[in-house]
């Protein structure tokens, strides 16, 4: 059986859209001037390694590296793991400005991986604001393997101009990867956020600017509603809610976390997985908790983030910290068993 890294990304410079980092200073100097401003950072500011600075230059490092580059870097220090699920992201219908390139282009570069033969598994992000949604999808079917939502982005994954996505995850036996932490630089930036948020079929929390409001849409209770709804998909909420959600589950506080959990015991077709939030000793608490509580123990999916984990972590210690921590047998489990549980292998 495959140990597999269920959540990646090889987002590039190519695919964020221009008020990606909410600084448009910032982020137009990375954009054009990349490689002085990087090694600006590097020579003007003592930092160590663990500096947030140092991991913030190797994160602009990273998105200025190729599809290619970044796919390399990933598998030379992901030990142990045969295969990588690349989640691709659409920005250009989030309301934060243009995208270099498009979402078609970005999807064949990870198409051109996969058949020169890097082992990879390709998930399509379906946003039901792109008019070319559906279409795309049913063009490259075939290399399709799964299916990323990225509610944040101004939708509800319980979006009627999702079903025929849905239809397709029945059809090919595909698996749904939604984000799932509350407030993200990747927000719908939209004026006519509170028109989208009627279409919610809950209570709204209250949010004073988009990144607030927006964070409406990717709460757990959306996607517990589609589980239930499709019976037929598996679905995974990303992330677990996010460190800080994570941090209040610990404290015994209500929290996304909570949520997700009691979903993935209630509902056969509910799964989460730990990207991004392995940052600290407390993590490493939780996971143990929560692998060892049996009824969910087979609904905790293994994924990194990479290369958005770097701001936490450099990527090998991130994997090698992870097994030891929780012990090989768990990590396989996570990686390997349950992975194939959810993708259906
Ligand atoms: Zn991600």
């Amino acid at each position: 059986m495959q140990v597999i890294d269920i959540h990646t990304h090889l987002i590039t410079v190519l695919n964020v859209c221009k008020h990606y980092l909410g600084i448009n200073f910032l982020q137009s100097l990375i954009n054009k001037h990349s490689l002085p401003f990087v090694l600006a950072l590097d020579n003007l500011i003592p930092f160590t390694k663990k500096d947030t600075l140092s991991r913030y230059a190797d994160m602009i490092r990273s998105e200025n590296k190729t599809a290619k580059q970044l796919l390399n870097k990933l598998i030379a220090e992901s030990q142990g793991v045969d295969e990588f699920c690349i989640l691709t992201i659409n920005m250009q219908n989030m309301g934060g400005g243009k995208v270099p390139q498009s979402f078609e282009d970005q999807l064949k570069d990870v198409i051109k991986l996969k058949l020169d033969g890097y082992p990879i598994r390709i998930f399509y992000h379906a946003d039901p604001n792109d008019h070319q949604c559906i279409s795309l999808l049913k063009k490259y079917e075939k290399f399709i393997d799964g299916i990323k939502l990225y509610c944040l982005m101004g939708y509800f994954p319980y979006d009627k101009r999702l079903d025929d996505v849905y239809a397709l995850c029945v059809k090919n036996n595909w698996s749904v990867i939604s984000h799932c932490a509350p407030e993200n630089p990747t927000h719908y930036r939209g004026r006519d956020i509170d028109k989208r948020l009627k279409e919610s079929r809950f209570g709204l929390i209250e949010g004073k600017n988009n990144r607030q409001k927006a964070a409406n849409f990717a709460h757990p209770i959306h996607l517990k509603e589609t589980a239930r709804l499709n019976t037929n998909i598996n679905f995974c909420a990303a992330h677990c809610g996010g460190y800080d959600e994570i941090m209040k589950f610990l404290d015994d506080k209500q929290s996304w976390t909570r949520l997700i959990l009691d979903s993935c015991n209630m509902l056969d077709n509910f799964y989460t997985d730990i990207s991004c939030t392995i940052a600290s000793q407390k993590a490493y608490d939780f996971f143990r908790k929560v692998l060892f509580m049996t009824n969910i123990s087979n609904k905790i999916l293994y994924g990194s983030d990479y290369w958005l984990n770097l701001g936490t972590n450099v990527h090998s210690a991130y994997v090698n910290d992870l097994k030891k921590e929780i012990g090989l047998q768990d990590f396989v489990k996570i990686a390997s068993q349950n992975t194939s549980n959810f993708m259906k292998l």
